[in-house]
């Protein structure tokens, strides 16, 4: 099972049959081009793996037959999360945020989930505002392809505020686990020290943004507040968080006293409800892979990505392979399948 596969729009236009008049004439009147981001710029090496570059074809992602053929005929995946990239995290007009991801859900709906049934996907939701979000979930969930809720891990606060509690209680509500998946909004530095120059620079440092966000959830109370919920480090890498666990756990022995609902050991409440996404994956091999998952002190976090179309140059399904049996079943399905609700069907 792969839990990190994107797709895309080849132009805004698709989007015209799932919008109103108002919007609809919006992006039209206006000339708006579409609303892609520069999270993966269309040249860098890392974007698209080259072999999916085809010149005379659809633009990569675009094609709901070309991706269930790639990410599941190829690799014998039996089920694919897609998480939409497209911009509408970064958009300053809520309600236009709130317009388009209600509009991308549909398409989603009719032209992706539709086609075939081993495709889910993630809601898109206007995390600007958390109640239209909120909303949107409702109004979403009840298909039971949507196996998910797609945030990212640059917003404009920190992800334990309160302001986004109301997104967390509708996807505790409907048994949808949290994803946060790098890039989002552009409200803050690209680093936690300012902002980068480089495209290098700011990609290395979404580890440093998933480290704080991680600790944000902890230490604000929303574990304690929906027991129950999840979150999916997507594109995260891992190899990060056991340091983290550790020194969160020595600060949290003398610290406590700040946050009295946080009543256990942090790595414990870490790894109950948060999972990681294996690509890009950041150790070497499957020796490397063995260590990561014994320094994390659990074998139930890692959960297989391919990141299609992305090309991370990383040893990618190799590593996860090597992995000894009862170890490799858990990483490539096992611990997805515990996780995600599959058994409310596909597209219906
Ligand atoms: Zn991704």
């Amino acid at each position: 099972m792969d839990v990190d596969v994107h797709h895309d729009l080849a132009a805004v236009e698709e989007l015209f049959p799932y919008l109103d008049a108002h919007w609809r004439d919006y992006v039209v009147e206006r000339g708006l081009p579409g609303f892609d981001t520069n999270y993966y710029p269309q040249a860098s090496p890392m974007s698209v793996r080259p072999d999916l570059l085809r010149p005379d074809g659809p633009p990569p992602a675009t094609d709901p037959a070309t991706v269930a053929a790639d990410v599941l005929d190829r690799t014998g995946s039996s089920t694919a999360i897609l998480n939409c990239l497209y911009g509408v995290q970064p958009m300053q007009n809520e309600y236009l945020a709130a317009a388009l991801s209600s509009a991308l859900n549909d398409w989603q709906r009719e032209r992706w989930l539709a086609v075939d049934p081993r495709l889910r996907a993630s809601i898109v939701v206007p995390t600007q505002n958390a109640e239209l979000a909120a909303r949107e979930i409702d109004r979403t969930a009840a298909d039971g392809a949507f196996v998910q809720v797609l945030m990212f891990v640059r917003d404009r606060m920190q992800l334990g505020k309160r302001f986004f509690w109301p997104i967390y209680e509708a996807a505790e509500r409907h048994g949808l686990p949290i994803a946060v998946h790098p890039f989002g909004s552009f409200n803050h530095p690209n680093t936690p020290a300012g902002w980068a120059s480089t495209y290098i620079e700011e990609y290395v440092a979404q580890a440093q943004l998933f480290h704080a966000q991680v600790v944000s959830i902890v230490c604000q109370g929303v574990l304690a507040r929906f027991p129950e919920l999840r979150f999916v480090l997507l594109e995260s890498g891992a190899s990060w968080l056991p340091p983290l666990m550790w020194r969160f756990d020595k600060d949290w022995k003398g610290l406590r006293h700040d946050t009295p609902w946080v009543d256990r050991a942090p790595s414990d409440l870490i790894r109950r409800h948060f999972r990681l996404a294996t690509a890009p994956l950041d150790v070497e091999g499957p020796d490397g892979l063995l260590r990561l998952i014994d320094q994390l002190g659990s074998d139930e976090m890692l959960l297989y990505s391919s990141d299609y179309p992305h090309h991370h140059h990383d040893p990618g399904v190799g590593s996860v392979l090597g992995l000894p049996d009862d170890l490799r079943q858990k990483v490539l399905s096992g611990n997805a399948r515990a996780l995600y609700p599959l058994d409310r069907g596909g597209h219906r």
